[in-house]
């Protein structure tokens, strides 16, 4: 394996690939691959035995020339400022390739969910809320889910702020439960834009995914649903794995019943109609015709790429893949479907969700699916045009021409005020 690579170096190696087709200044570059600010925390909470604990946290606000920073906050014990910079960046570019009008953010504390109690959760993420408070709000900086967290932590970041502001404002925070203003179809809709994503690309590519063998790497809230979605257009999922290992069967695995396992046992592995259990490392290198890198960064690496025998590669994750493995899969012929697109179905109906709490008018989940639908395929048209007609070497940098055009532009005719 090679040195753990940066997520925010990546990043901006990213960015960089994409402004050698474009022609912006050097100084609106740099501008446009560092955070505006980053906020760090130390936020001391009470635990359960009457101890108090100090919890590393952060709030990166990226940019918000084309509106207010968005971004999801995680709960994990590798949390770094470096990350959640690279985190808070991509969801930039991530808004702009789906045209949404926000800018990017994004949040994190350093903690393992796991070795705390509901009531430490809950002071942890109050604590926080109270913190991030004259940062964020409805039009300022809306934090969402991300690893970690859910519609549990969103109430109670959306409580407290309306608590201590003395207000409703229910579009501060996104990912909400229904019933405090959340928007049908959000906890699907990042694996919802994963199937989408590969329905397009397979269609674009002239290959069926009808039948296609898939492998879906992390089995959290996007690889499931992404699996079961696949599954419903005629996919064949055959792998599916989590932080305990991967589950393989060559005849296909049945989805819903794999989830079902890991929501009653805590893991994929010990799913007892599988054929096998694999390792990680030998479920991304699978023989498939779609393989979805779904739980964190760097999964694979420049070395792991020269192995990784998937025809398509469609990123649920955020930066699943190190830029040396984008070297060696567009090298390769692989095709990858970059994370700014394909898991940008959870923001696109955040951004929904946001819409209809400004409004208290409230959509069904079918109009929440049709117009995500339409914002996803009209970001593939887009950036598969941006592919052809400046002959880019991948879809990556497609969808970063694509967004940083954007991005350039919302800055340029905001007038440059620094
Ligand atoms: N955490 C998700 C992401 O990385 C969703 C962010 C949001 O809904 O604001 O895209």
């Amino acid at each position: 394996m090679s040195e753990e690579a940066n997520p925010f170096e990546s990043l901006q190696e990213q960015i960089d690939d994409a402004a050698a087709y474009l022609d912006v200044d050097d100084d609106i570059l740099e501008r446009l691959k560092h955070p505006e600010r980053v906020l760090e925390l130390n936020l001391s909470v009470d635990m359960d035995d009457g101890s108090r604990r100090r919890f590393e946290a952060f709030r990166s606000q990226f940019n918000g020339d084309r509106g207010p920073y968005k971004g999801g906050i995680r709960y994990h014990p590798n949390v770094s400022r470096d990350e959640v910079k690279a985190l808070s960046g991509w969801m930039v570019y991530k808004c702009a390739v789906v045209d949404i009008p926000y800018g990017g953010g994004k949040g994190g504390i350093v903690i393992d969910p796991k070795e705390h109690s509901a009531a430490e959760l809950e002071r942890v993420t109050r604590s926080f809320a109270k913190e991030l408070r004259p940062l964020i709000g409805e039009d300022r900086d809306i934090p969402a889910p991300d690893v970690n967290t859910g519609q549990r932590e969103m109430n109670w970041i959306k409580d407290t702020y309306e608590k201590l502001e003395h207000t409703t404002a229910p579009g501060v925070v996104t990912g909400k439960a229904i019933s405090s203003g959340g928007s049908e179809g959000r906890v699907e809709a990042t694996g919802r834009s994963t199937m989408l994503t590969a329905r397009e690309a397979f269609d674009y590519l002239d290959k069926e995914i009808e039948g296609a063998t898939v492998a879906v790497q992390g089995y959290g809230n996007a690889g499931s649903v992404a699996a079961r979605l696949l599954e419903d257009i005629g996919a064949d999922v055959v792998a599916v794995s989590d932080s305990s290992g991967a589950v393989y069967d060559e005849s296909g695995l049945d989805a819903v019943a794999v989830k079902e396992f890991k929501r009653d046992t805590g893991s994929v592995t010990g799913y007892e109609d599988a054929a096998e259990e694999l390792s990680n490392e030998e479920l991304l290198t699978l023989d498939v015709d779609l393989l979805i890198p779904a739980a964190l960064e760097n999964a694979i690496d420049g070395d792991l790429a020269e192995d990784v025998r998937a025809d398509v590669v469609v990123e649920a994750a955020n930066g699943p893949l190190t830029p040396d493995a984008d070297d060696v899969l567009t090298e390769r012929d692989v095709y990858v479907l970059p994370d700014i697109l394909a898991n940008a179905g959870g923001v696109t109906v955040s951004y929904f969700e946001w819409v209809q709490n400004r409004q208290r008018f409230y959509w069904t989940e079918e109009r929440v699916n049709d117009e995500l639908e339409r914002v996803i395929t009209e970001a593939f048209d887009t950036l598969t045009d941006a592919y052809e007609s400046h002959d880019l070497p991948n879809f990556r940098t497609a969808a970063y021409v694509v967004a940083l055009q954007r991005v350039v532009d919302a800055y340029t005719d905001n007038g440059n005020w620094p």
